[in-house]
C-alpha cells in the first residue's frame, strides 16, 4: 500500500491532556514523510449552547487556540502544519479535508475516559461522511 502522503488530524483541545493517541501516530508518519496538518475547529455554535457565540470571543479562542495548537506541535519535535477555524466541528473537519486534499484523516474515537461510548458524535460524523480514509484511534 503506498503511504498516505497527507494527513489531516483533527484536535479537540479538552481531550488533548489525557488523550493524545492521534497526536503520537502523526508524529510517526512525520517522520515517515508524511505532511500532517493539526486541525482544531473553535465552534462558534457549541452543543452545548444554542445561541452564536459573540464574534470577539471566538477570535480570543481563535487566538489561543493557534498558540496551544502549535505548542503541541513542537511537543512531538516533527514539523506540522496547524490549522485553527471556526465553524461547526464535523462540517469544518470535512471542508479542510477536501480543500487541503488529505488522504487520511487520523481522529480519536472519543474523549478519554468515555470507555462506553462506541464513538464520540464527532468521530462518527467524520467516518461517515469523509470522502478519504479515517483512522479512529482507541
Ligand atoms: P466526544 O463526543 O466523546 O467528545 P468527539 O467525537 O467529539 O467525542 O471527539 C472525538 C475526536 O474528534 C477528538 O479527539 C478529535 O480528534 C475530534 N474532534 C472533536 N471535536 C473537535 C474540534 N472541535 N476540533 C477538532 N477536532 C475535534
Amino acid at each position: 500500500m503506498e503511504m498516505f502522503k497527507t494527513i489531516l488530524v483533527p484536535i479537540d483541545m479538552a481531550h488533548v491532556i489525557e488523550g493524545k493517541a492521534n497526536i503520537d501516530i502523526a508524529a510517526q508518519q512525520a517522520s515517515s514523510g508524511a505532511k500532517i496538518i493539526l486541525l482544531n475547529v473553535v465552534e462558534d455554535i457549541p452543543n452545548w449552547a444554542a445561541v452564536e457565540i459573540p464574534a470577539h470571543l471566538i477570535e480570543e479562542s481563535v487566538t489561543r487556540a493557534q498558540t496551544d495548537l502549535q505548542a503541541i506541535a513542537n511537543a512531538t519535535g516533527m514539523k506540522m502544519d496547524v490549522e485553527v477555524r471556526s465553524g461547526h466541528s464535523y462540517k469544518t473537519i470535512l471542508e479542510v479535508a477536501e480543500e487541503k486534499q488529505v488522504d487520511l484523516i487520523i481522529i480519536a474515537s472519543h474523549r478519554p475516559g468515555l470507555q462506553d461510548y462506541f464513538l464520540g458524535s464527532t468521530a462518527a460524523k467524520v467516518v461517515r461522511h469523509a470522502r478519504c480514509s479515517v483512522l479512529v484511534m482507541r
